[in-house]
């Protein structure tokens, strides 16, 4: 209420915002300054070079974004028309259209319903002589299980592209995403860990998968014959003003992945223990960084999910809904995926995002309770 009694205008807390502060803005104006504003810039190096070391890879290779670094690094790791990949049905529909692109088949497997990631046993079944490729999602921060993934690799002889795009810094066995399997794919869209505006990352420590993705993101041209080019290459190119908010905000990384720990911990305080409720699992052995807050709602329908969130809406708490499964979306084969089917109709994501106080999340989750409270799903 303001002085004349009337109610003040509700804080609006969004899904996700970026953290912009002044080194970015230091960075982007002396980029622009420079008059380096295209792909080439000092910048772009710092940034690939920045990226390799945190993810623990010789390379580092920076795309226009993350859709690119998947179509780059399959292409580069030789995937094409006749071929299989192996996705989860769960993941932002990038993961599929990316193996589209190749002309490669796109074979979606159910989930974990804790991690939310692609089963192995699931991978397993679904291999056949045609599989080229497993691409294991590291969904909302969580790793995927590779060491059963790289196990089944192996095995049958397929290269695994890892998606990190939601992930940067999450951990398994120690290890960071992105290093572990054939090649590390990030993306840094607005609403990522980090953010260059637009922008994607690929990561490897093969350098003959390293340099076919640095000759096809410039249209394959010859190194030593300028406009001479040996096959169909691409511009996926970053630019030198993407790469200085990248740098910026990869000076900041390590507190940003510290605070959403602190914003999960903030949430669990003020939901966890909730029956009905579930939040972000974390498998022992590896390091989650939360890229978003997930909310299950246990036994409740769709029709009353979109209910919660438009209620949610109105008190000014914005939500997301979990990812459709891939194969339910016209443009792919159905698929066999009763985990990742159940899950999907019951998340959502609350607002996650690093510049949140506790006394944000104390009031996301009253209202959350309030909510959860009128429409039944809470006694
Ligand atoms: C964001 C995202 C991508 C694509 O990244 P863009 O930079 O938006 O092209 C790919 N896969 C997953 C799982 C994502 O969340």
């Amino acid at each position: 209420m303001n002085t004349q009694g009337e109610p003040t205008l509700k804080q609006f807390f969004p899904v996700s915002q970026p953290s912009i502060g002044e080194k970015e803005l230091e960075y982007v104006s002396d980029a622009v300054r420079s008059g380096w504003v295209s792909s080439i810039g000092k910048y772009i190096e710092s940034f690939e070079a920045m990226f390799a070391g945190f993810c623990g890879t010789k390379y580092a290779l920076a795309t226009s974004n993350g859709t690119t670094a998947l179509h780059l690094a399959l292409v580069s790791a030789g995937i094409k028309s006749g071929d299989e990949v192996i996705i989860p049905d769960l993941t932002f529909v990038a993961t599929a259209n990316a193996v589209t692109y190749t002309g490669a088949k796109v074979v979606p497997v159910d989930i974990d319903s804790r991690t939310l990631c692609m089963d192995p046993v699931a991978v397993e079944r679904a291999i056949t002589p045609r599989t080229r490729a497993i691409i294991p999602v590291h969904l909302y921060g969580h790793a995927a299980q590779m060491g059963r993934l790289m196990a089944i690799a192996k095995e049958h002889g397929v290269v695994v592209l890892e998606d990190a795009a939601e992930a940067h810094g999450a951990e398994i066995g120690g290890r960071r995403v992105g290093s572990i399997g054939d090649c590390g794919v990030f993306s840094f869209y607005g609403n990522k860990v980090i953010t260059s505006g637009e922008g994607g990352m690929l990561t490897t420590n093969d350098a003959d998968l390293y340099l076919k993705a640095k000759l096809l993101r410039d249209h394959a041209m010859s190194a030593d014959k300028r406009y001479w080019h040996t096959e169909v290459g691409f511009n996926y190119r970053m630019t030198n003003l993407q790469a200085a908010l990248g740098v910026a905000q990869m000076e900041r990384i390590d507190d940003f992945i510290a605070k959403r720990l602190q914003v999960m911990q903030w949430y669990r305080n003020h939901l966890e223990g909730c029956p009905k409720l579930r939040l972000n699992y974390q498998e022992p052995g590896t390091k989650n960084v939360y890229w978003m807050v997930c909310m299950e709602m246990i036994g409740i329908t769709e029709s009353i999910r979109t209910e919660i969130m438009g209620r949610l809406r109105n008190a000014g708490v914005d939500t997301r809904p979990y990812f459709y499964p891939v194969s339910d979306m016209p443009m792919y084969a159905r698929a066999e995926t009763p985990v990742a089917h159940d899950v999907s109709l019951r998340g959502v994501n609350l607002p996650s995002y690093t510049d949140l106080s506790e006394d944000d999340v104390r009031q996301i989750c009253r209202i959350v309770r309030q909510v959860l409270t009128t429409v039944g799903v809470l006694p």
